[in-house]
């Protein structure tokens, strides 16, 4: 990337490989990328944080393992890996009580660190996690970033019980599909609204109970005859703007609602009156913990679950992928070949 703005900003062309410079860093082979809406407010320039340009994109990614520091322990050259993309000071209060994704001089993937849209990346050694059972280097590169959002979103913070409805807003994207896999996979009952009927369709195909399409019917509305004018026990909703409201008011008592962004606008109005007296609860959340990313790892072995993946672009057309994932058409991942 060599500017903010639009997609004109992206070059594919040859740079420097990264060269080990702390005893406990790797440089890791790419053999896949994934994209992230992250990607996109960073070459947008959307997310006010200013790097050195040119700069590498991309969160997510999985590889081989090429070169090791002197002090790495827990890989060696030649393993198979994805990547957990955080990486924090290891010296704030939240390091030294490993919530380093809370870290106040965090480092992502693609963010302030070169990012996974490349043959190589440099990353410390612990960020390395090995691949889940079964997963092809695209599988492994698909999942980890909006698998550990909405595991701790869902999981952690709102405690989806098996039995319990929960509503996902605009089914499709990458951590959308991937909560309806999870959530079903729990034994929760799922609603999921989307304007495409392809889209509602392919989410009942993976197990959703029942699509609302929200161009043609108010999902407020659909939810409370679908609950016994209950609502729904969870909502995730990761779109915002006119949105938000209809979201507070699809939970029932005691509900919780999760977020990790707003497509759709960041500052939506709220229902103070509902929140109080629903008793509800709202999670704000980005990225996990690693303690959350291995028991991630672990789910995923023993379920065999494995993210959906849209299309495959090679890493040439890695603007043609941003365009494709801005125009919303995906139902799942984009994600990038890296050439050898
Ligand atoms: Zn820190």
């Amino acid at each position: 990337m060599h500017g903010y703005g639009g997609v004109e900003q992206l070059f594919f062309e040859s740079c420097d490989s990264p060269s080990i410079t702390e005893p406990d860093e790797v440089i890791v082979k790419l053999k896949a990328a994934a994209l992230n809406h992250i990607d996109i407010w960073n070459r947008m320039g959307a997310t006010g944080i200013v790097v050195a340009l040119p700069h590498i994109l991309g969160a997510d990614g999985a590889g081989v393992v090429a070169e090791t520091g002197a002090n790495v322990a827990n890989v060696k050259v030649g393993d198979p890996v994805c990547l957990y993309p955080p990486t924090g000071c290891g010296q704030c209060e939240f390091c030294l009580t490993e919530r380093d994704f809370m870290c106040i001089r965090l480092r992502v993937l693609g963010e302030r660190l070169e990012g996974t849209y490349a043959q190589y990346v440099k990353l410390p050694a612990r960020n390395c996690f090995p691949i889940p059972a079964g997963y092809s280097f695209h599988e492994a590169a698909a999942f980890p970033l909006v698998f550990i959002t909405l595991w701790r979103m869902v999981i952690t913070n709102a405690a989806l019980q098996p039995g319990e409805t929960m509503l996902i807003i605009g089914i499709g994207g990458g951590v959308a599909s991937a909560t309806l896999q999870v959530a079903k996979q729990i034994g929760a009952r799922v609603i999921v609204t989307s304007g495409s009927d392809a889209k509602l369709e392919r989410a009942k195909s993976l197990g959703a109970d029942h699509g609302i399409n929200h161009q043609k019917e108010n999902f407020v509305a659909a939810v409370r005859s679908l609950t016994d004018k209950r609502g729904v026990n969870v909502v995730l909703d990761c779109v915002g703007g006119e949105v938000w409201r209809k979201s507070l008011a699809s939970l029932a008592r005691g509900g919780r609602l999760v977020t990790c962004g707003a497509t759709a606008g960041g500052q939506p109005q709220d229902d103070i009156t509902a929140i109080v007296t629903k008793q509800l609860k709202i999670y704000g959340s980005t990225l996990g913990s690693r303690r959350e990313f291995s028991q991630l790892i672990s789910f995923l072995n023993v379920t065999k679950n494995k993210p959906i993946i849209d299309r495959v672009f090679p890493l040439s057309e890695a603007a043609s992928a941003q365009r494709y994932v801005e125009a919303a058409q995906q139902f799942g991942k984009v994600v990038l070949e890296i050439p050898e």
